[in-house]
């Protein structure tokens, strides 16, 4: 799909055919342009022709059916990674990805050792959460929140990533309101700016992963130009600009970052008003261990104790590698292409 284009033909024709365009592409959900009524004939003839509807996608099913992970094939070849997550609650969270790869290489994370490949388009991005409203619509169901919390780093593709934000929030297209969408960053501080600037409702997750900067740098090489320092305080910013609560994650690795001593150190670090933990279970992907269940309950109580608010991420699709930092595009690639 060429959203791009779509808007290109259409040009040429009145203001309003391109929202009813967009309406059947993105409310209506039609797969054919033929479908595309409110068109004439000719005009469906030719988007059928220069803008084809057709996404190429493959899903794989957890075994528990709550995780859906669907590997997209974009026009150059390259493959990217949606996460449909399907809470008991009814609502349908989408993670969603903003870059093919990542240049920031976060050890941890597989999307992060296979390099970068490149900024995902407007059209990229928005495409994946169409292929999961198609896949929904099946049953009836909807997408309910998005997380831009795939591959890649949405700061360092801002300008795409807002456009792509404004065709989600548009009530002519997919209508799902700000609050709904979360954005999360390894500490971009111009991003935060820019977000707090653009789309004060949307929330804001930081990845932390560390309490000093020393170890911070280790795990996360990002660190060297944007120190926790320097992220507090373009969070403090944010939060006097937008007064939404932002979330800090933070992985949780075996004997790196999971000892009480450093549970402290985070308390002391983000006892702020607005301020929250999300504590998230290692999923590996060979460099290190997960910390065990009873030290994540330590350390969450170690935060609750000194008035920190901590919640723990329920673990979506580890068995079709659909979790978080899991992500890594190499479905349509041989096993030996792919760098751990
Ligand atoms: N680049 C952005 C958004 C994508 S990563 C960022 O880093 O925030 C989304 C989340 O998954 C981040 O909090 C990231 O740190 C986390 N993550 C990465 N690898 C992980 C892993 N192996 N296990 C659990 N969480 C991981
Ligand atoms: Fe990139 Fe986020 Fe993975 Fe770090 S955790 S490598 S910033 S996707």
């Amino acid at each position: 799909m060429n959203l791009e284009k779509l808007e290109k033909i259409l040009k040429k024709e009145p203001a309003f055919r391109l929202k009813q365009a967009e309406k059947a592409v993105f409310s209506d959900l039609i797969e054919d342009w033929e479908e595309a009524t409110t068109l004439s004939k000719n005009l469906r003839e030719k988007l059928q022709k220069e803008v084809p509807l057709e996404i190429k996608g493959r899903t794989f099913v957890s075994k528990d059916s709550r995780t859906v992970k669907a590997a997209i094939e974009l026009e150059d070849g390259l493959v990217i990674e949606t996460v449909l997550m399907k809470h008991t609650d009814k609502r349908n969270t989408i993670c969603v990805s903003s870059q093919a790869g990542c240049p920031l290489g976060c050890l941890f994370c597989v999307t992060g050792t296979m390099g970068f490949k490149r900024n995902l388009t407007a059209s990229e991005i928005v495409e994946q959460v169409l292929f999961f409203e198609r896949y929904l619509k099946k049953n009836n169901e909807k997408i309910t929140n998005i997380v831009f919390m795939g591959m890649g780093e949405p700061f360092l593709n801002w300008e795409n990533v807002k456009e792509a934000i404004q065709t989600l929030n548009d009530d002519n297209c997919f209508g799902i309101g700000s609050r709904k969408i979360s954005v999360s960053t390894a500490g971009i501080t111009e991003g935060i700016e820019k977000m707090a600037e653009d789309f004060p409702q949307i929330n804001l997750a930081i990845s932390l992963h560390a309490p000093s900067d020393e170890l911070r740098g280790e795990l996360m090489p990002v660190n060297k130009k944007y120190s926790i320092a320097k992220i507090l305080k373009s969070v403090d910013e944010y939060i006097k600009k937008t007064n939404r609560k932002v979330m800090f994650e933070y992985v949780m690795l075996a004997g790196v970052n999971d000892s009480e001593e450093q549970a402290r150190q985070m308390a002391k670090l983000l006892k702020k008003p607005l301020y929250m933990v999300n504590l998230i279970a290692y999923n590996p992907n060979g460099r290190f261990e997960s910390s065990p269940a009873e030290r994540i309950k330590k350390f969450k109580a170690i935060l609750e104790h000194a008035g920190i608010f901590a919640t723990q991420r329920y673990r979506f699709g580890t068995d079709i590698e659909a979790a978080c930092g899991q992500l890594a595009g190499k479905e349509n690639r041989p096993k030996d292409n792919f760098l751990i």
